[in-house]
């Protein structure tokens, strides 16, 4: 009976005191005992009548520890997202896992830094690729773990023990470290800051100096040294001996990145990743409250790393998508940081090339500081030149290519200057979909309520449920032979490359090429390495690797995220073009951007053009004020899904209605109730009601009872609910 949530008044001689996650005495049951409690959230509208609330009598004074903090946000997270108090509490502790300890090997250099340059020079005269790499990874690193670097060199046993008899090294068995980030990197001083990177670290050190606890927006271009910042700013929070916690989305989290914290830090600094077993995750956060690291890295879950005195939480990337959770508790790791430094009165930094609308739209309201880097930090690095190719004026000229004139011409300079080139296409697989040209008739999932993908192996494959056929002779519903694949993904793109430039020398990054485990960064570093000309991807190739070779970057069909039925596409168009924009000239050589489209005048487009993000933000903003959308309003979305499609239909016919009777007072706008898109996934059909109003209070409290009524009535005994809002 306890297990739930009671309101207090907060009496104001403790209004300074009490905050989320902060133990209270508050007087209980009819006798008004004291009992303790934590306080879950903060409101303005009391849900009882105000006379009845009772005050709270004070603060505990004792500490609370990381445990019960944890708890606690776990309860904020099941009242904020809908869960149940298991999946909140599954999300914020590890369960327990043991790992056995293992026998681990590592190279170890013996020779000094001007002995491996001469090395490497002689490797580099006999052409020897292997040695060649390896010199360059010792210079770097000076250790290296044995097993990974012999895959990844191409290095067997019998090719290094050559080197270790001429005493170049040593290969050291010992127990397996508990240190998940692999190789010793060799310390390296800080850079100099220079004016801009040093105004925005100054701001935030003043603001933690005056023990304010509070957010605040990076707001730096690609290359501007946003991640100099950071760890300028993790050093000031490790020399007051508090803990910090940085997110970077997994796709990001490359050996590089990883190693540049570790240059600086040293062995305070752990990771966790996907590739880490149960385990070895439970082992790292273990360490952490043991208070054996201070600095966690990692993707979103690392949000819940139980530091004990956690002073920093950084964002970096913050607009990417994967901070979003997919499972419930649905939750934005953006939100989960603000609740977790405000128990922790730490402060949390964002930071980000091209910033989500709802962040920058808080900076502006006053919410969120602004810092803003304007410049590249590499003087000599300058933003790359952008053109925009008009696809319909290129047919209208005759070229029926994959190529506009511009960006071919521009290829074929970069290939002869042997400078590398990105092409980036937002969809894989060889074509769109396949139609017939007598009926019309796209093939279609069976399963969804999607067309199937063509790929070059002549499969047939649903992007949804994985589903597989073979690319039949005949259509399937007129039975004519004149079927075939239309559009284009990346696997045509590269054959066309490959046609079009048999020269160059290509590699494809998508998920049917990096599907097994550790693909991902080996096409990253052959790239890297210059074993290719041309890199050809989807998205997985744009976020923050950076090329100092790569001059020149193709965005083949910028409409593709365009037209997406989410009122986010044109902020995901910019930010994919910004971010592809970015990779362009990051070294010394100038760089080009070519972006093809059908819709040259979309702001999405003609802004990202123009790495314009205040014109980009102002249009944005203009547009979802005029539709109302967040974050000019608030927006609840209920999905209602069923493998029988009558019983979604009759479920969100019910809700629909249910929710217009109940909440007819409160000027909810709504929207629907509208087929999903794709409607049927899986199998699954789902029905989707969109709910607005300004209050966010009044729209957690609809989802609140809607999710009651879900439970408890029998209409929705075959349904599944879903709710979020934003
Ligand atoms: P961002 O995170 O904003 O993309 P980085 O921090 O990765 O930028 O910096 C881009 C490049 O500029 C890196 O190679 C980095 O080492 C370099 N850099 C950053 N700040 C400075 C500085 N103050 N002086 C010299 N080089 C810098
Ligand atoms: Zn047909
Ligand atoms: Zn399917």
């Amino acid at each position: 009976n306890v297990d739930r949530v009671f309101q207090y008044r907060i009496p104001p001689e403790l209004l300074a005191r009490v905050r989320v996650g902060v133990r209270v005495l508050a007087p209980f049951g009819r006798g008004n005992t004291l009992r303790k409690g934590y306080v879950v959230s903060l409101s303005h509208t009391p849900s009882f009548a105000p006379e009845r609330l009772k005050d709270l009598k004070g603060v505990d004074p004792g500490a609370v520890s990381v445990q019960e903090q944890m708890i606690c946000l776990a309860w904020w997270m099941k009242e904020r997202y809908g869960a149940t108090m298991n999946q909140a509490l599954k999300t914020v502790m590890p369960v327990k896992s043991a790992v056995a300890p293992k026998e681990e090997k590592t190279i170890v250099s013996l020779r000094s830094r001007e002995e491996l340059s001469e090395l490497l020079k002689e490797a580099e005269k006999k052409k020897y690729k292997a040695r060649i790499r390896l010199f360059k990874a010792l210079l770097e690193n000076g250790e290296l773990p044995y097993r990974l670097t012999a895959q990844k060199l191409g290095l067997t046993a019998a090719s290094l023990r050559p080197l270790e008899e001429r005493g170049i090294l040593r290969i050291r068995t010992e127990e397996k470290s508990r240190d998940p980030v692999k190789g010793r990197a060799l310390a390296s001083a800080p850079v100099l800051l220079n004016e801009e990177q040093k105004r925005a670290a100054d701001t935030v050190k003043a603001s933690m100096d005056a023990g304010e606890a509070r957010t605040w927006l990076l707001y730096g271009i690609t290359g501007s040294g946003k991640t100099e910042v950071y760890m300028e700013l993790i050093a000031h929070v490790l020399a007051q001996g508090r803990q910090v916690i940085v997110l970077i989305p997994e796709i990001s989290l490359t050996y590089q990145t990883v190693m540049r914290f570790y240059r600086r830090f040293g062995s305070r600094v752990s990771i966790i990743n996907s590739r880490l077993s149960a385990g070895e995750r439970y082992d790292q956060l273990a360490r952490a409250a043991r208070g054996n690291i201070d600095i966690m890295i990692g993707p979103r879950s690392a949000l819940f790393t139980p530091f004990e005195n956690l002073g920093l939480i950084i964002i970096d990337e913050e607009h990417e998508g994967a901070y979003q959770s997919e499972q419930s508790p649905r939750y934005h790791a953006r939100e989960v940081a603000a609740m977790r430094a405000s128990m922790n009165g730490a402060s949390l930094v964002l930071g980000s090339a091209t910033p989500s609308v709802e962040s920058f739209y808080k900076a502006e309201q006053g919410e969120y500081g602004l810092l803003t880097l304007g410049r590249r930090a590499n003087r000599n690095s300058r933003l790359a030149r952008v053109h925009v190719t008009d696809l319909r004026e290129e047919l209208a000229e005759g070229n029926r290519s994959m190529f506009s004139r511009k960006l071919r011409e521009l290829m074929e300079e970069r290939l002869l200057r042997k400078e590398q080139i990105m092409l980036f296409m937002n969809r894989r697989g060889y074509a769109g979909f396949v139609s017939c040209r007598s009926c019309g008739e796209a093939i279609r999932c069976p399963h969804c309520d999607v067309s199937l993908t063509y790929h070059r192996d002549g499969v047939l494959r649903c992007h949804y449920c994985g589903h597989e056929v073979r690319m039949p002779k005949r259509c399937p519903v007129c039975g004519s032979p004149y079927i075939a694949p239309f559009g284009s993904g990346t696997q045509k793109l590269e054959e066309l490359t490959r046609r079009t430039f048999p020269q160059a020398r290509v590699l494809r990054m998508d998920a049917d090429t990096t599907a097994k485990k550790g693909a991902h960064e080996e096409i990253l570093e052959a790239f890297m390495e210059g074993e290719a000309d041309i890199l050809i991807g989807t998205q997985m190739i744009v976020k923050g690797h950076d090329f100092p070779r790569v001059t020149l970057v193709g965005v083949m069909a910028a409409d593709l995220s365009l037209y997406a039925p989410d009122f986010r596409s044109s902020e995901r168009t910019f930010e994919l073009l910004t971010q592809a924009s970015g990779r362009a000239g990051r070294g010394e050589l100038p760089g080009d951007v070519v972006i093809q489209t059908y819709a040259p005048d979309h702001f999405a487009i003609t802004a990202a053009a123009e790495q314009d993000y205040g014109q980009f933000y102002r249009q944005e903003l203009l547009y979802r004020k005029m539709m109302g959308y967040p974050p000019a309003v608030g927006l609840l979305s209920i999905q209602l899904s069923s493998r029988k499609e009558e019983a979604a239909a009759a479920a969100m016919e019910d809700m629909h209605q249910w929710i217009q009777r109940t909440f007819c007072l409160e000027g909810l706008s709504i929207i629907g109730p509208v087929n999903g898109s794709p409607y049927k996934v899986n199998d699954i059909y789902r029905k989707i009601l969109y709910i607005k109003n300004e209050s966010y209070d009044i729209l957690l409290k609809v989802r609140k009872s809607a999710q009651k009524r879900e439970a408890e009535d029998e209409r929705y005994k075959n349904v599944s609910f879903q709710a979020a809002v934003q």
